[in-house]
């Protein structure tokens, strides 16, 4: 009977929430669906930070980056930044469906998009993950949206960790990261850049300048979520 009894709960809950852990029929479960901090509007037009009313750039935003929109779903706090956590260093890799349903919805808000790219990471990096968070986000994007997601950049710089550098050393830390592939044609192309994370968006505004430099026509931002602090 036990055996049978969790059968039949196997088949209502067949996993475990990778936030909290409770059986659910989803790695993620609705209670910890609904606690994500959404960014709604109002919000700057430009980089998509929350405002008190609706802007077309906010003045932190305002001539500092050379993408022309950026986008997130939600705020990297609470279990957002938890799932996103274990997205990256657990490997629960079946939330890049769950957040790329969700961030496809905000494709519409991009004028055009001929080409979904993404922010590589580093070969040690990569290696040592065994993915790049950034490439499977935008795979699961570009199915749903019928695009083509191609790699155009890569890293060549090994750099310090991100994560304790303030705004102006971070700046300094990406620049010379990337280059764009020689072998990849972007001139005249829309492009969306897609990332896990919009901290100080110095890594996605290098990015830019860098397939910007190399005839891209225009580039927007996607990722899973951003910091509001800056
Ligand atoms: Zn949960
Ligand atoms: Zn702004």
């Amino acid at each position: 009977m036990q055996g049978m009894l969790k059968g039949f709960l196997d088949l209502l809950y067949p996993t475990r929430c990778r936030v909290c852990g409770v059986f659910s029929k989803s790695v993620l479960c609705p209670d910890c669906l609904d606690s994500f901090s959404f960014i709604r509007p109002p919000t700057c037009k430009r980089c998509g930070k929350p405002c008190n009313i609706e802007v077309d750039d906010c003045k932190e935003c305002r001539n500092r980056f050379k993408f022309s929109t950026a986008r997130s779903l939600g705020l990297y706090e609470g279990n957002l930044k938890t799932a996103i956590h274990k997205f990256k260093y657990k490997n629960a890799r079946g939330l890049a469906a769950i957040f790329a349903d969700m961030m496809t919805g905000l494709v519409s808000d991009f004028d055009d998009v001929e080409l979904i790219t993404y922010v590589p990471l580093s070969r040690k990096k990569e290696l040592k993950r065994g993915f790049n968070q950034a490439h499977l986000l935008a795979q699961e994007i570009a199915e749903r949206t019928n695009l083509i997601c191609d790699a155009t950049l890569m890293r060549v710089a090994e750099e310090v960790d991100q994560t304790k550098l303030s705004l102006k050393q971070r700046k300094k830390n990406v620049r010379g990261a990337f280059v764009v592939d020689e072998k990849k044609d972007v001139s005249g192309k829309s492009l969306l850049l897609i990332d896990d994370v919009f901290t100080t968006g110095s890594t996605v505004d290098e990015c830019s300048k860098i397939l910007l430099k190399a005839g891209a026509r225009n580039l927007s931002i996607l990722t899973i979520a951003r910091v509001c602090s800056f």
